[in-house]
């Protein structure tokens, strides 16, 4: 049970992963939401890790990959789990596939006018890093998570100029892994059809595709 999550910022794929990794009872790692740990800790990794975030450039290869590798080494990742924002370049794609077997790579096909508009109404919680959205998935109660009561903010890198310079990295640094995973035979695309599709449609479309890619591996 090792699967990525490919994707633009703001296509669904974090809110996706963690409403399917208790399907398969694997951890969800987002490479982000570790960053942003470290960061709120202000551990070396999250110093360096900051400046690029705030600016929506990547994180320096070596730094990302020592931190991912780290991470799956633990114990909860022995019967698989679900990465959510790695790989986000070749050199991290060929160094996964050294030190794991990944079976499926989910790509969030995703239009720029949709993701433009889901991440300016994009809000998340301090605390425990819930996911919402003020157009679509509204917290019960006004600037407060559902889960823990945290309280919601706007993520710096999610203000407008950064948003575009966001996508520009992912087209430019992070899209080539569709035809990496393509040959590899194990890319399944999701896609988006609009801005008004939910979350729970979202993660419906990829547990079809992966019940899908499953029937079809048998
Ligand atoms: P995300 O929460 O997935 O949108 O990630 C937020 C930011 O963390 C990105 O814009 C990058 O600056 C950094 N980041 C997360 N994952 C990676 C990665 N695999 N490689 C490089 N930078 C990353």
């Amino acid at each position: 049970m090792r699967k990525i999550f490919l994707g633009p910022p703001g296509s669904g794929k974090g809110t996706a992963a963690s409403r399917v990794a208790p399907r398969f009872n694997v951890p969800h790692i987002c490479t982000g939401d570790l960053f942003r740990e470290n960061i709120k800790q202000e551990t070396p990794i999250g110093m360096e890790a900051k400046g690029y975030m705030e600016r929506g450039e990547l994180v320096p290869d070596e730094i990302v990959i020592g931190m991912l590798a780290n991470r799956i080494k633990q114990e909860d990742c022995e019967d698989g789990f679900i990465l959510d924002g790695f790989p986000r370049t070749i050199p991290q794609a060929e160094k996964l596939s050294e030190i794991s077997d990944i079976d499926v790579a989910i790509n969030m096909d995703v239009s720029d006018e949709i993701v433009i508009e889901r991440l300016s109404s994009r809000v998340v919680c301090k605390e425990c890093g819930e996911i919402f959205n003020l157009r679509g998935l509204i917290p019960k109660q006004e600037g407060k998570c559902d889960k823990c009561e945290g309280d919601l903010i706007r993520r710096p890198d999610d203000e407008p100029e950064v948003i575009q310079h966001r996508l520009d990295t992912y087209k430019e640094q992070t899209s080539p892994l569709i035809e990496f995973y393509k040959d590899k035979g194990i890319l399944k695309d999701v896609t988006c059809p609009n801005i008004n599709q939910t979350a729970e449609e979202t993660a419906q479309s990829v547990w079809d595709a992966i019940d899908e890619f499953l029937a079809e591996a048998k």
